[in-house]
């Protein structure tokens, strides 16, 4: 295991750089709720094995995990229902597209690229639904984020309003035979758990959890098996920022996923890392959340590829 010094004025100084970017990203639009985020805000926390944590910026401020929901719908699909079931309904290739896009839906085959396009996750998340009741889930979350965890109902009531393109989707391939027939279950099930509200050291301890191969970092205790872990950052390294993810895995080169909500779980070198900046690039990735992970990586030496 790597050891890391100095973890604390690293973390400042990757703030401090990453906080001269913020000013080129925008908030999401796509709800009222993250349209009202403060695109200033910029936090980080990073977990050392053990689960001692560094926090600084606008860490405790509360955001809705969004696509960081789809790590922990791929998780928990793979530990209770297996490899194979879940890669028979979703494959695991980049997509190269928007994570919102429906074009190689119908060009393309039956099945979504991969579990961390908005596509592939409603696909993991139907095979779950129709089991599995949404609070085992949102148990599963609370032990993968360190501490119990909430739904934000405003959050869930506006997605569920907003959410014609991610219903679009779901039916189109519900035409195809590729999805059940209970979309709309489906569509709650998945909108509810990207509505889930976090801050960036609940982030952090997910991170840890990938870090340390499945293990909680306090207790030791195992949340998911070993080989869940390194399929989950296989997949977040090659697809987890969506059409951004070659650029992130050569300039940064660490597994990570982002959400809309302005969060990115990230792990390397044993440590787990969550960052919050609600400022989103165009590809939808948060724009101080890349820069503070690129400056961790660098100085920390964390790039997964020597
Ligand atoms: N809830 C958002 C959606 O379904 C999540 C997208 C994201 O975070 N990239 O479009």
């Amino acid at each position: 295991m790597q050891m890391h010094t100095n973890i604390a004025p690293i973390l400042e100084s990757s703030l401090a750089y990453a906080g001269g970017f913020l000013n080129t990203g925008r908030v999401s639009q796509y709800i009222s709720n993250l349209a009202a985020a403060n695109p200033a805000h910029l936090g980080c926390v990073v977990m050392e094995p053990g689960g001692v944590t560094h926090k600084a910026g606008d860490w405790d401020v509360h955001f809705s995990i969004q696509s960081i929901s789809k790590v922990i719908s791929l998780m928990y699909a793979l530990k209770t229902l297996g490899h194979e079931v879940v890669f028979d309904k979703v494959g695991m290739e980049p997509s190269g597209d928007p994570y919102n896009c429906l074009i190689k839906l119908e060009t393309a085959g039956e099945k979504p690229f991969n579990p961390f396009i908005n596509a592939g996750a409603i696909t993991v998340i139907s095979l779950l639904a129709e089991n599995t009741p949404f609070d085992e889930v949102l148990d599963f979350a609370g032990r993968a984020f360190g501490a119990s965890v909430g739904v934000d109902e405003d959050v869930f009531a506006q997605e569920t309003h907003a959410g014609t393109r991610n219903r679009s989707m779901a039916y189109l391939m519900a035409s195809k035979g590729a999805l059940g027939e209970n979309v709309e279950t489906y569509l709650s099930f998945y909108f509810r758990l990207c509505a889930v509200s976090v801050n960036a050291a609940h982030v952090a301890h997910l991170g840890a959890v990938l870090a340390s191969g499945g293990k909680c970092p306090h207790t030791g205790q195992e949340i998911v098996p070993q080989w869940v872990v390194r399929t989950t950052k296989a997949i977040m390294l090659t697809c987890g920022m969506y059409d951004g993810s070659g650029d992130f895995a050569v300039n940064v080169g660490l597994p990570a996923k982002s959400g809309i909500g302005g969060g990115i779980v990230s792990c390397g070198g044993g440590l787990g890392i969550g960052t919050f900046g609600p400022a989103l690039d165009a590809k939808g990735n948060s724009v101080g959340g890349i820069k503070t992970l690129w400056h961790l990586s660098e100085k920390l030496g964390l790039h997964t590829f020597v």
